[in-house]
């Protein structure tokens, strides 16, 4: 089995990639096995934040490195909150604080005018100075409504409304929105690339 780095602490993340990897020939180990500290996320995209992560882990590990970054882009709000998903209503934000804002900066448009859509980017570096990292991508479009239903996922999943689904991502079973995310696209091409192509 060859030996990879998770440039993050959620332990849920290094399960779910853990069980796709192992497939592959892949042994995957969180970064604070090794002792490696979280990094600051300074970058102004998804692509940045996901090589600064993996770029740090695999500095301090000598290991190939995965990290990923994901967030929400609203398109009334030129993409925001993005990369600031987590932090949009300030450091100390939580899921509550961060749809209340959401919501009150959309309340007098019209659905039509609420589109949005999650992204993640997963990246792959070799070593710290690689440069061409693996870079995985995948969105999920969906329109920001105003009032929260369903009690499953995180974030804004209970204001992300799928048309084609006619429910929120909040009111998917954990399988239906594996398969359907953002997440689940950007593992899926990662995995197709590490089929043809080993690290
Ligand atoms: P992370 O990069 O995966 O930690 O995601 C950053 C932030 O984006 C999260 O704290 C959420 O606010 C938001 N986010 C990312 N993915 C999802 C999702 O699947 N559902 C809801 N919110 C999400």
């Amino acid at each position: 089995m060859k030996r990879l780095v998770l440039a993050s602490g959620n332990p849920g993340k290094l399960r779910e990639l853990s069980v796709i990897l192992a497939d592959l020939g892949y042994e995957l180990h969180a970064q604070s096995e090794f002792g490696v500290p979280e990094v600051a996320e300074t970058g102004t995209t998804f692509v940045e934040n996901a090589i600064i992560k993996a770029r740090h882990a695999a500095e301090l590990t000598g290991l190939p490195a995965l990290a990923d970054d994901s967030g929400i882009e609203v398109d009334a709000l030129h993409g925001a909150p993005g990369v600031y998903s987590a932090r949009f209503s300030g450091a100390d934000a939580d899921d509550a604080a961060n749809n209340a804002l959401l919501v009150e900066k959309l309340r007098q448009l019209p659905a039509a005018e609420r589109g949005a859509r999650y992204r993640t980017v997963i990246v792959l570096m070799r070593h710290a100075t690689d440069p061409s990292p693996l870079i995985c991508e995948g969105s999920w479009q969906g329109i920001i409504q105003l009032e929260p239903a369903g009690e499953g996922g995180f974030g804004y999943d209970p204001h992300f409304f799928l048309p084609d689904m006619g429910c929120t991502s909040a009111q998917l079973s954990g399988a239906d929105k594996n398969r359907l995310s953002h997440r689940g696209k950007a593992l899926a091409v990662l995995k197709h690339r590490l089929q043809r192509q080993s690290v």
